[in-house]
């Protein structure tokens, strides 16, 4: 393990935060975790794993190890096989390859299953971690399972898909942080149908392509996905963000009914016969934060979910303008927004 003193994070993280790890590592394989974990254990300092950075927020100094994932083989299966086996496949992943290059290629080799979830940025081993999600389709659609190293332990264990308590951005991983993913192992296919029924991708599927969407191939979706994505959604190299700030909140049927009377135009999705998600996008446009900006941060002027920063934006500012807009929609919806990325401090997690 190469060890460096003082790194600034500000090439690591999406919102471009530039604050700095007292120590800093590439992690290259299970031995570099095993000699972080005997520095971390010998120095008694904390430890924060970092994948691609799109979904954190760093808002002091680091004042322990700071490791980066690079382990980035992929194990796919040897085409012979694949001819003379079924139309199902698996493909072993380790954590610190980037997930849209996995779809990318996953696509070239005639395998559906991961096109929803296209241009999503970030590593494939935090992919699990939020389960994340989009256009209809969820990470644990695909998952088969992970390999774990317990960074406080130092053991290692594989975990199915049901053990990773999957729900809607949230897993197993959130409730026991010293779980590392080292691998993944995905499950695709050569023959499923197209999941299109998310409305706007089949409207954009059906006008691009002239024909039904449920005929459109895992290329073609994927190219819709980039398509909508590129045109909602600001590009962090471009535009500092970690992309939705908040959460969807889940209400009941009474609270949907009392606040759709209230606000005409209520924008839900139903989760279940007795659960809705609100659009907190939607809730936060309503109360014309859209475009809104202070200092170094503002809210994206085509996304109200979207917080973005200047680039020299700290990570308190960013934190204080969501405290602002989730104390607003608190007092006017009467509904608790959730912050989406994972927030730090110098010594670890801490939640608002
Ligand atoms: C423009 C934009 C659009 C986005 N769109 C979506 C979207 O559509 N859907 C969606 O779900 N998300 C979306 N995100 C959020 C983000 O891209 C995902 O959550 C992504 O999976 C984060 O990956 P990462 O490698 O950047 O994780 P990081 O930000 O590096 O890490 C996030 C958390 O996971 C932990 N972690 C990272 N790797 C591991 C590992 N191997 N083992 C254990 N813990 C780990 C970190 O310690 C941290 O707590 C978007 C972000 C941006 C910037």
């Amino acid at each position: 393990m190469e060890l460096q003193h003082s790194i600034s994070l500000k090439p690591y993280n999406t919102l471009s935060l530039d604050v700095k790890a007292a120590y800093f590592v590439r992690v290259n394989c299970i031995a570099d975790l095993r000699a972080a974990r005997q520095f971390c254990q010998d120095k008694h300092c904390p430890w924060l794993l970092l994948g691609g950075g799109s979904n954190l927020v760093l808002t002091q100094d680091f004042d322990g190890l700071v490791m980066f994932m690079a382990m980035d083989q992929v194990f796919w299966p040897a085409e012979k096989s694949l001819d003379r086996i079924s139309k199902n496949f698996i493909v072993s992943v380790q954590a610190g390859y980037e997930w849209d290059l996995l779809v990318e290629e996953s696509i070239m080799r005639g395998a559906s299953g991961l096109e929803n979830l296209s241009l999503i940025p970030g590593q494939v081993g935090a992919a699990p971690i939020q389960n994340i999600g989009a256009y209809g389709v969820e990470l644990k659609h695909c998952l088969g399972g992970v390999q774990v190293f317990d960074f406080d332990t130092g053991e290692e264990f594989e975990l199915s898909s049901a053990d990773c308590e999957f729900g809607y951005r949230d897993s197993v991983f959130k409730r026991h942080q010293c779980w590392i993913i080292t691998q993944v192992r995905l499950l695709l296919s050569r023959d499923t149908e197209p999941k299109v029924s998310y409305g706007i991708i089949e409207d954009t599927i059906t006008s691009q392509l002239g024909k039904p969407a449920i005929s459109a191939s895992p290329q073609q979706v994927r190219d819709a996905v980039i398509h909508i994505r590129r045109s909602k959604l600001p590009d962090p190299k471009k535009i500092p963000n970690v992309g939705s700030f908040f959460k969807n909140p889940m209400v009941s049927n009474g609270q949907k009914q009392a606040l759709a009377q209230q606000w005409p135009g209520l924008v839900t999705y139903a989760v279940d016969p007795k659960k809705h998600k609100l659009a907190a996008g939607w809730l936060i446009d309503q109360l014309g934060w859209k475009g809104f900006r202070q200092g170094e941060v503002g809210v994206h002027e085509y996304q109200a979910l979207v917080l973005v920063c200047s680039g020299s934006a700290t990570g308190k500012e960013v934190l204080d303008l969501a405290k602002r807009i989730k104390a607003d929609v608190a007092v006017k919806f009467g509904v608790t927004l959730e912050i989406e990325p994972r927030l730090f401090d110098n010594r670890g997690e801490f939640y608002l």
